[in-house]
């Protein structure tokens, strides 16, 4: 069985947080075409496969909507809004934020950082796509001054999760120590980080600098909820 990597992100200590997230790493055996477009397309109904597995809808015969970027290693972070469709793409953009339930957010990687920003309460969160370029661009503490524009959350009222990525010494530059740098900068009230390296698992993880750039792509999950949106079904796996 080719069993993909899935593991479940712990975004709070709290353990009745309303939103659940996954990280979907390797596919084992899955062979992919060098061309870094072409993976994607391979991998992309795999990975909604996984999604619909991992966020039963409650209706049957509907989706539950999911909104991915179309990243360019830069710092735009496109806000999530109603209306929603069953897949949507974000130009340009390497951050999804939304203070909506009924949503998923999804980041792809292959090194570079996945980071959720949460409101503790789980009113607001936000998927970044943060790699050395991203971090050098400041996208997390951009997103955390949206946070607080946008929404009025305190800086203080918000949780970091780094996941898996690349780092030291596989990687010349620690950019989730940077990243952890910049959000107890801009004022955050937690950082949790995981500190897994992509490199140094590629049993369960796809590294784009180890593998030469011939590598698929991971997927970061983040979908807020509430009583509405969380099936029994949802519960009994979770
Ligand atoms: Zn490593």
């Amino acid at each position: 069985m080719n069993t993909p990597w899935i593991e479940k992100i712990n975004l709070s200590p709290d353990i009745d947080f309303p939103a659940t997230s996954f990280f979907i790493g390797r596919i084992p055996n899955l062979v992919l075409p060098s061309n870094r477009k072409e993976a994607f397309i391979k991998q992309q109904p795999l990975h909604r496969k996984i999604i619909d597995t991992l966020f039963p809808s409650k209706d049957r015969s509907s989706k539950i909507p999911l909104v991915y970027a179309d990243q360019c290693h830069g710092s735009n972070i496109a806000i999530i809004t109603p209306p929603f469709f069953e897949t949507e793409k974000r130009e340009h953009v390497d951050g999804l934020m939304t203070t909506h339930s009924g949503v998923i957010l999804s980041i792809t990687t292959a090194d570079c950082a996945p980071v959720w920003i949460i409101e503790k309460k789980g009113r607001a969160g936000a998927l970044i796509h943060s790699g050395k370029q991203g971090t050098e661009l400041g996208i997390v503490p951009k997103a955390i001054h949206q946070m607080k524009e946008l929404f009025q959350i305190d800086p203080q009222d918000l949780i970091l999760t780094i996941g898996p990525c690349i780092r030291p010494p596989c990687y010349e530059i620690d950019f989730a120590e940077i990243i952890r740098m910049q959000a107890a900068e801009a004022g955050i009230g937690m950082v949790q980080d995981e500190k897994i390296c992509t490199a140094c698992h590629l049993e369960r993880y796809y590294s784009y600098r180890y593998e030469q750039g011939k590598t698929g792509h991971m997927l970061a999950l983040l979908l807020l909820h509430n009583t509405a949106t969380v099936t029994s079904k949802e519960k009994e796996i979770f």
